[in-house]
């Protein structure tokens, strides 16, 4: 039991480090808490372990679903709980035993925290939640893959894991609140009227305004979306006498008959009656003395939990208690519940918002032209702003929140489209080459090309033989060959007598590419015209001038480099094509800006990923790119054998791992990423490191790279592993992209459900690289059947897009979208968790549609929409792009 909570508390420290953002573990809280209680049930010892256990993990999901305002307070509920709990435990160790018939008073907790009055004192770090406030110049890393909607949702500044460092300027991050915009009402009129600050709403003075502007309110407009961050349902409430067992329930009832009982093993149990009138509920709460003070007999509460059955009767254990205001227990409808502030309360809001929703809701203008919204049977959009605020029923919840998801991907779609055919009409320099041409380069190549590969090439070819510019995303799995594609387009530019230039997010990418387009190039066709640069952090100020000068004056034709090639001082004299690889490691910023680098012109675009989203959310996502998909692998590549294990069967793969060890080869073990984080990310993957050096491979010599080590000490590592003279590596998941042991054949990931299924596979694409049978071995603990699920898709696909997909059905758009939300009013619904595969199909049906009818938005009825799609397009723009 105390490890278990000794770990929890160190969690709970670190992500009160964190400003309290639900990321001091994968996945959240809500995740963690599942996997947590297996461990902690495992060593609980008493019936008060178990019911602590339980009461921690309820604790848990709620602090997922708090407020930031909320958040620290049941933190520190939660942290108190533990401490109290094991100072008691302590005590009952340390003093003698007590006798038998008298309970000992010293065994009782000391007394935390009162648990309905958290503390508040901390304000929310964020205060206006429309804003993500990384420090400027922070490098911005996160567990999951980077999102191509943060770029959206962020005015596209997010970078991740990239060795320079990016600036993100204050403007920017002030713009990163349009998501939110969006939704504005575009009609002027409204618009302006809804500017007005709160101070203007009745009943709202300096007081009220100093509290809502905590939560981040100012206007009117910000109060109409700051949407619930949650719903009760009291229209559907069932009366205790109704009850069974094993009922996951929400009653309300008046409390009666509280009293604390002494337990024979020590401790009390606050016992208490909760009554509705068809019967009495028992309640039972374990070692939480303090609820004693929290009850009050005779008031009503709102009760959740789940039943259990106790000598025949149905009762319920360590019940989540919400005093009720008389005024909404007896509205039997679905109440918000919004996100409050110190001295700002339930009721006051509710009552605010009422009012200006209903005064306001109706006045709002609808931007979704109507043929839309009765093709795709959407609510009206005033309608769905106060049904998502105060819904008649479900489906009016629904309904609304629908509508909401539909508006923000609709708008951000046709966005898109409309930046294509803006991209599109300014025109750029066709760059054909004859089939003569293109097949004497393909036989220069050290392989024969794929078909995926030889189908991409004649895409670009195609696109880059017209003055409309290419504009196109190249998704292909680590390992499908996508550098070869770059390289041929590169070849048509240079064949054309035109520059081009390849972004890698690395020096390490940028410094490989570099030597493998030299190779490439060199032996090709266009061989004796290439005058190939690398530029990069790395490159001396003197060899960069000379860069620069090259590059200016049309000397150097093809340039390889990071960031470093955005800088100021890097200009083109005749760039024709831009290539960026790993994409989604950039923001729209930066790419924009290396294809602003040509001077006057347009030049053909060609970006890379290897993040596979699902094709439907991909056309949506990068509506702006035609799509190449390479869903082929080289030849001769076996894929990498994997298999799940349980906990228990560690000693096996740690066998195993010896004799490919014994084999020659080398092997990598994988402990889960704490975004961001170090400390604890770093904690796992130390401990283990420790753990299998002294005690399962002290023979062998193990090397530790985690994300919290600084660049050099990380190279210098990887060198270790490179050269072999590391046997095992062990390490968090930021192993650098790119890199590549050939010698390396197994991969331990322990804790393997904690990790999207897309990061699993890319993890797994860096063993088996050397013509050597790869394996992948998935420690994870079975019992969550949805986790069965994922991980054992991973055993049965190699596929990279089947797994993103299965990701996305069985864990939503979440994973894939990043983790940040849209910026929508303070904590409600992840609108990602909605756009499921029928929204995504619908917007695009829509927009498509739409724009096939009226593609510059010049019909008046569709002025708002254009209006909307400016704000998405200037968003976009935004950053440094001038
Ligand atoms: P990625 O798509 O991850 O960027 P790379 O371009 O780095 O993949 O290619 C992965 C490996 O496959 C490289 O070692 C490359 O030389 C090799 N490769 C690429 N194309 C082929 C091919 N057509 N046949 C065989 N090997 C290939
Ligand atoms: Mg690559």
């Amino acid at each position: 039991m105390a490890s278990s909570l000794q770990t929890l508390v160190k969690i709970l420290r670190l992500e009160q480090s964190k400003e309290h953002q639900n990321r001091a573990v994968i996945g959240g809280f809500g995740r963690f808490a599942y996997h947590w209680a297996r461990e902690a049930h495992g060593q609980a010892r008493t019936e008060a372990h178990h019911t602590l256990v339980d009461d921690i993990v309820r604790r848990l999901n709620d602090y997922e679903n708090s407020s930031e305002a909320e958040r620290p307070g049941l933190l520190e509920e939660i942290i108190a709980l533990v401490t109290g709990f094991t100072e008691a435990e302590e005590a009952v160790v340390a003093a003698p035993p007590p006798p038998v018939t008298q309970p000992a008073p010293s065994q009782v907790a000391p007394q935390p925290r009162p648990r309905q009055q958290p503390q508040r004192q901390q304000p929310p770090r964020r205060r206006d939640p429309r804003h993500h406030d990384e420090d400027d110049g922070e490098i911005i890393s996160r567990e999951f893959e980077a999102s191509p909607l943060d770029d959206w949702f962020s005015g596209g500044t997010t970078v991740q894991h990239v060795e320079e460092k990016v600036t993100v300027p204050q403007s920017v991050r002030e713009r990163r609140g349009y998501a939110w915009q969006q939704h504005a009402p575009a009609s002027a009129d409204a618009l302006s009227q809804m500017q007005t600050t709160i101070r203007s709403l009745k009943g709202v003075g300096d007081t009220r305004a100093e509290q809502l502007n905590r939560l981040g309110v100012g206007s009117i407009r910000d109060l109409v979306y700051f949407f619930p961050r949650k719903y009760n349902d009291f229209s559907r409430m069932k009366p205790i006498s109704q009850l069974r067992p094993d009922e996951e329930v929400t009653v309300i009832g008046a409390l009666e008959r509280i009293q604390a009982i002494p337990m024979k093993k020590g401790g009390k149990r606050i016992e208490a009656y909760l009554n509705d009138g068809s019967a009495a509920l028992r309640l039972n709460w374990f070692n939480q003395p303090w609820m004693e003070q929290q009850l009050h007999e005779g008031e009503s509460y709102m009760v959740s939990g789940k039943t259990e059955q106790y000598l025949g009767r149905v009762i319920m254990n360590a019940p989540e208690m919400e005093e009720l205001d008389a005024d909404t227990l007896h509205t039997g409808r679905i109440v918000p519940v919004y996100p409050l502030t110190k001295g700002l309360g339930p009721r006051t809001m509710r009552n605010l918002m009422k009012d200006v929703i209903d005064a306001w809701a109706p006045k709002l203008p609808d931007s979704l032209p109507i043929e839309v919204r009765e093709s795709a049977d959407l609510m009206d959009y005033w309608d769905a702003i106060s049904q998502a605020h105060f819904p008649d029923s479900d489906d009016d919840q629904q309904a609304a929140l629908h509508r909401l998801a539909f508006d923000e991907l609709f708008t951000l779609h046709v966005a898109m489209l409309d930046q294509r055919r803006q991209w599109q009409s300014r025109q750029g320099e066709a760059l054909p080459v004859t089939d003569e041409w293109l097949k004497e380069w393909a036989q220069s190549l050290p392989f024969t090309l794929t078909g995926a590969q030889a189908r991409a090439i004649e895409e670009l070819r195609k696109d880059m033989s017209s003055t409309a510019p290419m504009n196109r995303l190249l998704q292909g799995d680590v390992g499908s060959g996508k550098t070869l594609v770059a390289a041929s387009a590169i070849a048509i530019a240079v064949e054309n007598d035109v520059q081009a230039a390849i972004m890698a997010p690395t020096s390490i990418l940028a410094e490989q590419h570099y030597t493998g387009l030299s190779n490439v190039l060199s032996n090709s066709p266009v061989g004796d015209r290439v005058n190939l640069a690398l530029l990069t952090s790395n490159t001396s100020p003197s060899d960069r001038q000379a860069i620069y000068d090259g590059l200016a004056n049309g000397s150097i034709n093809v340039v390889v480099g990071t960031q470093a090639l955005i800088q100021q001082g890097v200009q083109f004299n005749n760039l024709g094509l831009a290539v960026i690889d790993e994409q989604h490691r950039f923001g729209v910023a930066q790419r924009g800006a290396l294809r602003e680098k040509a001077a006057g012109g347009n030049p053909h675009l060609l970006v890379m990923t290897a993040t596979p989203i699902p094709r439907t959310l991909a056309l949506t996502l990068h509506a702006d790119l035609d799509l190449s998909v390479m869903d082929e692998m080289p030849p001769g590549r076996e894929p990498v054998d994997t298999r799940i294990l349980q906990p228990k069967e560690r000693e096996r793969a740690y066998a195993f791992i010896r004799s490919q060890i014994e084999k020659g080869h080398q092997a990598f073990v994988i402990y889960p990423l704490v975004e961001e984080s170090e400390k604890l990310d770093a904690g796992s993957a130390v401990e283990g490191f420790e753990r299998l050096r002294m005690s399962v491979f002290p023979d062998l010599n193990l090397a530790l790279v985690h994300g919290r080590m600084r660049p050099d000490e990380k190279e210098a590592v990887m060198a270790e592993f490179y050269t072999g003279d590391a046997n095992i590596l062990v390490s968090t998941s930021v192993i650098e992209v790119g890199i590549d042991v050939p010698n390396a054949t197994v991969m331990m990931v322990e804790d393997a459900n904690r990790f999207g299924l897309a990061q699993l596979h890319q993890l797994r694409g860096r063993v088996g690289r050397g013509g050597h049978k790869g394996y992948c071995l998935l420690v994870s603990d079975q019992s969550f059947l949805d986790q069965d699920e994922r991980l054992a898709a991973m055993e049965h696909t190699t596929d990279g897009f089947e797994l993103a997909r299965i990701d996305w059905e069985l864990r939503g758009a979440g994973d894939l979208l990043g983790t940040q939300q849209s910026g929508h009013g303070a904590g409600l619904v992840s609108f990602a968790n909605l756009m499921d595969q029928r929204l995504v199909g619908e917007v695009q049906r829509e927009a498509h549609a739409l724009f096939e009818r009226d593609p510059d938005l010049s019909d008046p009825n569709h002025k708002m929409l254009a209006d909307r799609v400016q704000i998405v397009l200037h968003a976009r723009e935004s950053g440094d792009i001038s």
